[in-house]
């Protein structure tokens, strides 16, 4: 199938790179050529909300895929008059807003930490009296990364918070006093089959993912977030892969955030595990069946970001991999 990929990230590369084996053919949209997909697929130069470009590439494939969940969900929706898209246009829709994310996931009985909704300096009171502090304030919508968060510890920590994000739709946070982050990567094929990847610990450094640590072996959790992840993907009636990230207090999951895509913290699962996160969202976006995602042992993802090591020390040892994502550090 020519399978077309919105968004030409890694990540659309590592999708690319898992499929071709299938049989598969790529092609590749994003706002500028050279992306990290484009150096191996054919690629579609045009704004993320140009209809009528998005309808030529709509043209070119046969299913329509998403590396980066803040495609605008109107051009999900036109593309979707054409070609099947998966995920579904609803899960974007969802996965952009925090608040709506953390709505859905109340709905179906998954804990998250307590939030509110703010969009006025009195509401951002109203919640800090409401939630208490310390609490971490984020805009609602194109947040990643640790970007468009602020923190706060006190209430003097008010005040800049609203000069720093104010005058964009916000959610409080309560802070969560977290043991451990880890998240579930699952995938949902067009027949409804699920399949779960095992749990990976997730270590974050200034809001980035630094390192995953995969399985992380916790029965109780593991049943958990598998019962949560099920919800999620019915509720939506998902195709592909779906990442859940989850903050686990005590023996308690919290459900952080989702991404409605295959997810950084699922790369071990390249060499780590029977058949990858890319592959799997590739076999269920095409209608293949989905493939085993037992481990083959325990594996560790480091991210490098800024400076790239050193590749031919890492790859003296045996067991390292290395994925060269084709960015220039910055
Ligand atoms: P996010 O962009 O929501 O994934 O946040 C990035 C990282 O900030 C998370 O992985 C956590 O390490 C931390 N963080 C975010 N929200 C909270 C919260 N409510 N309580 C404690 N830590 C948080």
């Amino acid at each position: 199938m020519r399978i077309g990929i919105v968004g030409a990230g890694q990540l659309a590369r590592m999708l690319a790179l898992a499929g071709y084996p299938l049989g598969h053919q790529f092609l590749v949209y994003d706002r500028s050529t050279g992306t990290p997909g484009g150096q191996v697929a054919p690629d579609i130069v045009g704004a993320f909300d140009d209809p009528g470009q998005l309808r030529r590439f709509a043209s070119q494939v046969d299913v329509v895929t998403f590396d980066w969940e803040n495609v605008p969900v109107a051009s999900a929706r036109i593309l979707a008059e054409d070609v099947p898209v998966w995920p579904p246009p609803r899960a974007l829709e969802v996965a952009q807003d925090r608040v709506a994310e953390k709505n859905l996931f109340r709905r179906l009985g998954i804990g998250t930490a307590p939030y509110a909704a703010v969009s006025t300096q009195t509401d951002l009171r109203r919640a800090a009296r409401r939630i208490g502090l310390p609490a971490v304030l984020k805009t609602r919508r194109m947040g990643y990364d640790g970007k468009g968060q602020a923190w706060l510890r006190d209430a003097a920590d008010l005040e800049p918070a609203w000069q720093q994000l104010g005058g964009e739709p916000l959610i409080y946070e309560g802070f969560v006093a977290f043991g451990r982050e880890v998240s579930l990567v699952s995938a949902r094929s067009r027949d409804g089959d699920i399949v779960h990847y095992p749990l990976a610990e997730n270590h974050h450094a200034q809001g980035i993912l630094s390192w995953t640590r995969a399985p992380y072996v916790n029965e109780p959790l593991r049943r958990a977030a598998e019962r949560h992840m099920v919800r999620v993907l019915e509720a939506l009636d998902y195709t592909g892969v779906l990442c859940i990230e989850f903050f686990v207090r005590g023996r308690e999951l919290l459900a952080n955030e989702m991404a409605p895509r295959v997810h950084n913290s699922g790369h071990w699962t390249i060499e780590g595990a029977v058949t990858s996160q890319f592959e799997n969202h590739v076999r269920a976006v095409t209608g293949m069946p989905l493939g085993s995602t037992a481990a083959r042992g325990p594996a560790v993802m480091v991210n490098f970001i800024g400076d790239m090591p050193d590749a031919d020390a890492l790859l003296a040892r045996p067991g390292v991999h290395l994925h060269d994502y084709g960015k220039t550090p910055r």
